[in-house]
């Protein structure tokens, strides 16, 4: 289990990390979201020990994380790191070496990573040579190929086409089958839906909103009625508790405050004719991130 309790990070008069404290549980994946310049990085840098907190402390199944415990830590870094003159088999044998690997399993893993990822072919061609999304993947081989019990990944499917995107994630929910920690940062919210039970969003530093993504959403309370028929958007918007009407090609979204209003809406739905579809959402989380970061940015 990771622990991050209370940790501050200024550089020189600028927080960069507010008060910020969250647990990652084995076998768990964490979403840490925010716009650009929130903190994740600062924050996914005290965790690896690259920084000092200011204050607070970061722990590991109760340890301190130094040296002794960062075998067991893999980390995708956003500004990627590749030795770009080495070839492949030569850069994950170094990152490799580095965890404290023998030579033979390190290059038994790679095979196996090489052809999960269908870039065998690429093995001993210089990492320049490769496209950023196979680069990519080498990158994610040199932070998983010591089967690290805690992975961190900041914005590992940044500039990834969706199969490899899919490719990735898979590898990702292997290694949470397996019972690592996992951490990952993301802007996109689809991407953290899919797969991840617990978040922390950041608005400069601070956390703004944090706890697992289905309590999140009851929490939020508002729904998405998505309609589809022969309706017109007006009748919807003069019920009380309608917050929104979105009128798209095919269909019409009515935002509503509560369950308390699904009702209401039906009874106007009833009386529209040609109705094919009548169904109540919950809110996307990108809904709900930027209602609560449009809320800190106002304040
Ligand atoms: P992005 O999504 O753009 O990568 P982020 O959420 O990872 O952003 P950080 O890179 O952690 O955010 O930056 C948080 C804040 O700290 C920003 O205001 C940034 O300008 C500042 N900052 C980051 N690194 C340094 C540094 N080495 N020296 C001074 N200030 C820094």
């Amino acid at each position: 289990m990771l622990k991050v309790e209370h940790i501050t990070k200024y550089y020189d008069q600028n927080k960069a990390v507010d008060d910020l404290s969250f647990e990652v549980p084995d076998g768990k994946i964490f979403g840490l979201l925010g716009v650009n310049g929130a903190g994740k990085t600062t924050t996914f840098r005290m965790i690896i020990g690259l920084l000092e907190p200011t204050s607070g402390k970061v722990t590991l199944n109760g340890r301190p994380i130094d040296y002794d415990v960062t075998d067991t830590i893999g980390f995708l870094t956003e500004e990627r790191s590749l030795l770009t003159k080495l070839t492949v088999k030569e850069q994950i044998v170094f990152y490799g070496t580095l965890k404290g690997m023998k030579e033979k399993d390190i290059l038994k893993k790679l095979d196996y990573w090489l052809e999960r990822f269908k870039i065998t072919e690429y093995k001993e061609r210089k990492i320049k040579e490769l496209s950023k999304g196979n680069q990519q993947k080498v990158q994610f081989i040199s932070a998983v190929i010591n089967d690290p019990k805690l992975l961190i990944l900041d914005e590992p499917f940044s500039g990834l086409d969706p199969i490899n995107v899919e490719m990735f994630m898979e590898a990702i929910r292997d290694f949470k089958k397996k019972g690592s920690s996992i951490i990952f940062s993301s802007h996109r919210m689809e991407h953290v839906e899919m797969f991840c039970e617990s978040l922390v969003i950041l608005v400069k530093g601070k956390s703004v909103l944090e706890g697992e993504l289905k309590q999140i959403k009851k929490d939020y309370r508002k729904k998405n009625i998505h309609i589809k028929g022969d309706v017109i958007a007006k009748d919807f918007e003069k019920i009380a508790g309608v917050v929104k009407v979105v009128s798209n090609a095919d269909e019409i979204i009515v935002k509503i405050e509560s369950d308390e209003i699904i009702s209401r809406v039906f009874e106007v739905v009833k009386k529209c004719k040609d109705i094919t579809e009548f169904s109540v959402e919950d809110p996307t989380l990108n809904e709900i991130f930027l209602s609560k970061v449009g809320e800190t940015y106002e304040k």
